[in-house]
């Protein structure tokens, strides 16, 4: 599916001078380039309650300035939070050119992600085109520092001005686009988990699986609980089978073992699926490991570092790639993860793989990067 895309060019765009100092430290989703995509959708057959997302149309692309919405206070999603998003960063490369990151995959992810939340779905040529016309207009906002990256935020909402409760028949999809330096300010400290005992972020059969707004504001008091207690980041757990690890509030979670295996968390509906973590799963099978999704109980966490058996523990995402987990507190309990030499860290040397194939300095086997400008 191809639509025309109307251009409306700010009128006042950031100066290159103002743009040279934002790049120079531009922190993370404090700043925005100058313009945004919005492509509109209209539901615009009658009712058909088995099929919410069939019988509307996509309409009215445009890249227009980047700055505030013209929304109703009745848009369905400030009432029921029928809103969906997506991350993914766009690297600038030594030749100059401008590469994303498996975008296919955040086109899939967007799609399930609809399906979850009775949104309509994007086809994966306008999601692609959506990134290429953005970065195209503000290429100049892509930084090239090191482990800089302009950092892509596609998102869908329910604009309709209705109280009732169904799935909007008027949406919204945007991309807004944010220069970003290193994550966590650029030191790949260990981050220290707190880990939730009270607060879940998703149930079974609910939202988990969905790159849904919902899920963060609900991880929000568990992240309040982590920073009383001194820590960086929340470990989510599923109660109902034996306190399994799940994921931190944004990052899935991996161990190394002592056999050299990698492990993971396997999906269980109330994990998100992560492209960092699909990569990470192919990079180690790539360089011969065992990788295995399996259960990983908060038990065997504790006991596998304390034994031996799990030799480093590491979080991964789009927004910090990959960042080693240290100390895990559980209520009074607390305790480190191996202390690794970063010399011969699994999680580091998989880091800078990555990093190398995003940045355009490895080797793109798998057909992983993506051209924007
Ligand atoms: C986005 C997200 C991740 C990481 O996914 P990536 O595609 O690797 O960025 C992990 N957990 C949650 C809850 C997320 O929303």
């Amino acid at each position: 599916m191809s639509l025309e895309f109307a251009r409306h060019p700010h009128p006042s765009p950031a100066s290159a001078e103002r743009r040279r100092e934002i790049l120079a430290d531009p922190g993370f989703g404090n700043h925005f380039t100058d313009h945004m995509v919005s492509i509109d959708w209209t539901r615009d057959t009658g009712d058909s309650p088995a099929a919410p997302h069939s019988g509307g149309r996509w309409h009215d692309a445009r890249i227009e300035p980047y700055g505030p919405l013209n929304l109703s206070p009745a848009a369905a999603v400030f009432h029921y939070a029928q809103e969906i998003f997506e991350g993914l960063k766009a690297y600038r490369h030594d030749d100059g050119s401008v590469w994303t990151f498996r975008p296919q995959a955040n086109a899939a992810r967007l799609n399930r992600s609809a399906r979850r939340l009775a949104l309509p779905e994007l086809p994966e040529e306008l999601f692609l085109e959506s990134l290429t016309r953005l970065v195209s207009a503000d290429e100049a906002w892509v930084p090239d520092g090191d482990g800089q990256s302009l950092y892509l935020r596609p998102f869908m909402i329910a604009t309709e001005e209705f109280l009732g409760v169904r799935p909007a028949r008027e949406v919204g999809y945007k991309v807004i686009a944010s220069p970003a330096g290193n994550y966590f300010g650029g030191k790949l400290k260990p981050v220290s988990i707190w880990v939730s005992r009270e607060l879940a972020r998703a149930g079974h059969g609910g939202t988990g699986a969905a790159k849904f707004g919902g899920n963060y504001a609900a991880s929000l008091a568990a992240q309040l609980e982590a920073s009383a207690h001194g820590c960086d980041q929340v470990l989510f757990l599923d109660p109902t089978r034996e306190n399994a690890v799940e994921e931190l509030g944004g990052m899935n979670v991996f161990f190394v073992l002592a056999d050299g295996s990698l492990v993971t968390p396997a999906l269980t509906g109330t994990i998100l699926e992560g492209v960092t973590r699909s990569s990470v799963i192919q990079l180690g099978r790539d360089r011969g490991l065992e990788v295995v999704e399996r259960t990983v109980t908060l038990d065997e966490w504790r006991e596998g570092v304390a034994n031996g058996q799990i030799t480093e523990v590491f979080a991964c995402g789009t927004a910090a790639v990959i960042t080693p987990i240290g100390t895990l507190v559980d209520g009074e309990d607390s305790f480190a993860s191996p202390d690794t030499d970063p010399a011969t860290s699994v999680a580091l040397d998989i880091r800078r793989e990555l990093l190398a194939l995003q940045t355009g300095h490895g080797d793109d086997r798998h057909g992983w990067l993506y051209r924007l400008a």
